[in-house]
């Protein structure tokens, strides 16, 4: 099932009066494609929860509309809606077993929806099975490690046959190895049970290791949407440039002076028919190429070799940050030696954008 936004809004009124009103969604339009996991990316506070409370119904909006598929469900309440929920905190109940939190949810039926309570213990089966905690039915939630109790609330929010799952910041609390496991797993019961998912994080790397597709907020507003690696490879303003990445994107001042676009004091490029203007200079750490006659010199002050690759930490003065991050292949970085070094750069790893954040097309 697809779930379209139309020109939703949601804006919290400020608790006093001399409090600001917050926009915390601002005027969103797309559609998440059946079958799709869509990550709601961005900093703490863009409006990621927000959205993803619109969607289940916990949270009305200010103004415009939610439909899954054709049917407009901006009022039908959440309950009538066929989500399934996790939480960062999985929430379960602690004095309920394994079996009895995910057959919780079934339990409030009313009527012919309900079952008895062999149907009930077939159909936590399942999806017990699916995450694969069919042996913990029997323990309490304190006798779990944080990624089985992870599970569990994903087999909770499954039970139901959701008609869409929505995850907010689901392996927060995990540790570091856990949440790489987890992180597969999800993605694999995403995959077997073809669920329309919307995955909220504000980790950069879990969102596109995860998702189809990113959608991509800064202050309640969507700044990019599109694969992964498509938003990685094009982003559409400095903001997106910065926040793809690890090591971060290396950005420079510079300006365009005749048709040159000047680093410092070194012509970087050509810049035909380009009217004098300053701008900023981003450039990708692999985006680097070790070249006597590149054309921006940098002054390495450290390098760290990790085996395959070589990290180098060098200064530029125009760089916007202390260091600029240079990753290279460890063949490529032999006999490098602390001080002066020259870089050219790779054509897709190199971008300009206006001062505005506003990218520059070439
Ligand atoms: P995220 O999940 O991306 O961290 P949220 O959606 O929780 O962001 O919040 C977006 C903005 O809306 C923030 O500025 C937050 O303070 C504000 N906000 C969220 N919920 C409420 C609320 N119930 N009342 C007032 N402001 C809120
Ligand atoms: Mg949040």
């Amino acid at each position: 099932m697809k779930i379209v936004l139309k020109n939703l809004t949601k804006v919290f009124e400020g608790r006093r009066k001399k409090d600001p009103d917050v926009t915390a969604v601002n005027n969103f339009n797309f559609e998440i494609p059946d079958g799709k996991l869509v990550a709601l990316l961005g900093p703490s506070g863009c409006g990621k929860s927000t959205t993803l409370n619109l969607i289940s119904g916990l949270e009305e909006p200010t103004s415009g509309q939610i439909f899954f598929d054709d049917e407009d469900v901006t009022n039908v309440p959440p309950e009538n809606r066929g989500i399934g929920l996790v939480f960062q905190n999985y929430a379960l109940y602690p004095h309920l077993t394994v079996l009895q939190n995910i057959i919780f949810p079934l339990q409030n039926l009313k009527g012919e929806e309900r079952l008895s309570m062999d149907e009930m213990k077939r159909k936590a089966k399942d999806v017990a099975k699916l995450v694969q905690i069919e042996d913990l039915m029997d323990r309490r939630p304190k006798e779990l490690s944080g990624g089985q109790q992870q599970r569990v609330a994903i087999a909770r929010a499954l039970i139901k046959n959701p008609r869409v799952l929505l995850l907010d910041e689901p392996l927060s609390n995990l540790d570091a190895r856990l949440r790489l496991r987890t992180r597969e797993e999800i993605r694999r019961i995403q995959r077997e049970t073809g669920i329309t998912t919307v995955f909220v994080t504000h980790d950069q790397e879990e969102a596109m290791s995860i998702a189809d597709e990113l959608i991509l907020m800064e202050n309640g507003v969507i700044n990019q949407i599109g694969a992964p690696q498509s938003v990685y490879d094009e982003p559409a303003n400095l903001f997106v440039a910065q926040f793809l990445g690890n090591p971060k994107i290396n950005v420079l001042r510079g300006f365009v002076q005749n048709e040159k676009l000047i680093i410092r004091d070194e012509v970087f490029m050509e810049m035909k028919n380009t009217p004098d203007k300053d701008l900023f200079v981003a450039i990708r750490p692999e985006g680097f190429v070790i070249d006597e006659n590149g054309t921006l010199t940098c002054n390495v002050r450290n390098i760290e070799t990790t085996g395959r690759d070589t990290s180098i930490v060098a200064t530029h003065d125009a760089s916007l940050e202390e260091t600029i991050r240079v990753i290279i292949s460890s063949d490529e970085a032999r006999g490098i030696e602390k001080g002066p070094i020259k870089f050219s750069y790779k054509e897709n790893k190199m971008f300009l954008f206006e001062l505005s954040g506003e990218r520059i097309l070439l």
